[in-house]
């Protein structure tokens, strides 16, 4: 069969010499060591947890070796694109302030660009023509219906399903029936012709897992589509050649491609860059173990954690606690310490799944966002109400001392030991809601209604706002003691059926009509920062409350 002629058949036209690409996208003068990595995204704008989780590798591996990491778009794929999902992408990793130094729409050393795969034709048809031109690419004719017919014979007689050997129909039409097909217009798209046998079980050394056996690929795959697009597994192999990728760390579902890759990679002559499949993150469900699932869970998008204001740091610190087995340790010991401190290594990432907890994420959170200063919070959370709070939630930052002296009494003074009330920015603003509201209660108290009535007009006839802590305090144990509650606690433990209750209950009527939670910091504050109006108000309206 004359390939030539076929390759200029199927691919009319110039294209540029194949070496004139080695010269346009040569080899990056980086030093020794310097990795380059990248993340290659689908536009589907669906961005997941996993995308973040590679994404830190990534990241963490270029920079720590003085390399670069790059973002490249892998759009080849039209019918799952989405309008705006280059910017979710954008959006997502720079929330965790992942930094590429390259890439789509990111400005920087453009050398390598085009960073979309689909303007990035060229370069593609270009080497598909060539391994026409040498035989080992050709075109097929088979429509979906073939296709689907062919993976029920083989599922039906227990075959492997798939374009190959004797499956490969047309991998062995004649030059004349190829000629009449296109003759006749028949659409085609372009298959590898494999030269692999899976009877051969290869030696391949990942990066994460180490020596793996790969079995040698014999699948005829599609590298380029009816349409003059090319696959994801053609595409790729032509990006990180001519990107100049020299690791790629990637989901380990791309595992069962490697077969593939390895083919195209040495079919087209290039180099490999080395490969590292990273561990998929798993959610325990009861008894089981299972990966997290877009349609279950909601914290596998990363657009939950912006939505919920989570601490970027503290997701990052969960990440790489997952990543790498030695980063806990680190951490214990640096807790304070910028995250790029920390030596990140490849040999130490997980080579089986990593259990994503969303308590521990929860747990990090807290001991991070306790160590914020008031201030700190309050630009933390001010950042999340624009984005995602309400009108009202938007109305808490107009006065900021109001705000910096709610969150001082929330969070407890910088440097002594501090509360750890506040898990994300989201959550933090809900907390303060009573400073600014009248949070309604239910009817869950310890002491009955009129009891409570009692307790309240009685507190009231004393409240003087100008009362220190102290003296506050006296008042409550003064109203207590009157009503037949143990105004100290040692007295009522020693003989709790003398009373009706204690001075704890008493403070918790108090604090109730006050915030409308059983639970809050410092009462006596509370009524300080509310100001001495609002806070008999409060007192008030359940005093008198029917
Ligand atoms: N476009 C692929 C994805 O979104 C990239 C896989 C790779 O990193 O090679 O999963």
């Amino acid at each position: 069969m004359d390939y030539q002629k076929l390759a200029e058949r199927l691919l009319p036209g110039e294209y540029p010499q194949l070496e004139s690409f080695e010269a346009k996208y040569p080899p990056r003068a980086l030093a020794k060591g310097a990795e380059v990595t990248r993340l290659a995204p689908s536009p589907t704008g669906f961005i997941h947890l996993g995308n973040l989780f590679v994404a830190l590798a990534n990241e963490r591996i270029a920079h720590q070796s003085g390399g670069v990491l790059y973002l490249r778009i892998e759009d080849t794929d039209l019918k799952r694109k989405v309008d705006g999902a280059v910017e979710a992408v954008k959006n997502a990793l720079r929330y965790f302030d992942i930094k590429f130094d390259e890439g789509a729409e990111i400005g920087g050393n453009d050398t390598y660009a085009p960073w979309y795969q689909r303007e990035r034709a060229e370069i593609y048809r270009a080497f598909v023509k060539d391994l026409i031109a040498r035989g080992r690419a050709y075109p097929c004719f088979c429509t979906e219906d073939d296709l689907s017919a062919l993976r029920e014979r083989q599922t039906s007689q227990k075959k492997i399903t798939g374009y190959y050997g004797e499956y490969a129909k047309c991998r062995n039409l004649s030059e004349e029936e190829i000629y009449a097909k296109l003759d006749a217009g028949e659409p085609f798209v372009i298959r590898l012709k494999s030269l692999g046998d899976p009877e051969n079980k290869l030696k391949f050394h990942d990066s994460i897992k180490g020596e793996i056996t790969v079995t040698e690929n014999d699948q005829d795959v599609v590298i380029l589509k009816s349409d003059g697009i090319p696959t994801y597994h053609f595409a790729h192999a032509i990006d990180d050649h001519f990107m100049r990728t020299t690791l790629v760390i990637r989901g380990e579902e791309w595992l069962a491609s490697l077969p593939i890759h390895i083919e195209l990679f040495e079919a087209l002559g290039f180099a490999r860059p080395r490969y590292g499949h990273n561990c998929s993150l798993m959610k325990q469900d009861g008894e089981t173990r299972r990966k997290l699932s877009k349609r279950k869970d909601p914290e596998l998008s990363l657009e939950f954690y912006r939505q919920e204001g989570y601490y970027a740091r503290a997701v990052k610190i969960y990440m790489l606690t997952l990543l790498n087995s030695n980063f806990e340790e680190w951490y214990l010991k640096n807790p304070d310490a910028p995250l790029e401190d920390f030596q990140f290594s490849v040999s130490k990432m997980g080579k089986s799944g990593a259990l994503f907890d969303l308590d521990k994420l929860n747990d990090i959170s807290k001991n991070e966002l306790a160590k914020l200063s008031a201030e700190e919070m309050l630009s933390f959370m001010e950042t999340w109400a624009g984005e995602f709070g309400s009108e009202a939630q938007k109305e808490y930052f107009r006065d900021r001392n109001y705000l910096t002296a709610v969150l001082e009494l929330c969070m407890g003074t910088a440097g002594k030991k501090r509360r750890k009330d506040f898990t994300t920015a989201k959550q933090a603003t809900e907390t303060v809601a009573y400073f600014f509201t009248r949070v309604p209660r239910g009817d869950d108290y310890r002491v009955d209604f009129i009891t409570r009535k009692e307790i309240l007009r009685r507190f009231l006839e004393r409240y003087d706002f100008h009362d220190d802590a102290q003296a506050w305090f006296a008042k409550v144990k003064e109203t207590a003691g009157e009503l037949g509650f143990a105004s100290e606690m040692k007295e009522y433990k020693q003989n709790p059926e003398a009373y009706r209750g204690n001075v704890a209950d008493v403070a918790e009527v108090l604090r109730i009509a006050t915030t409308g939670k059983a639970n809050t910091p410092d009462l006596y504050t509370i009524q300080q920062i509310l100001g001495e109006e609002e806070t008999r108000a409060r007192l008030r309206a359940a005093a008198e409350k029917e």
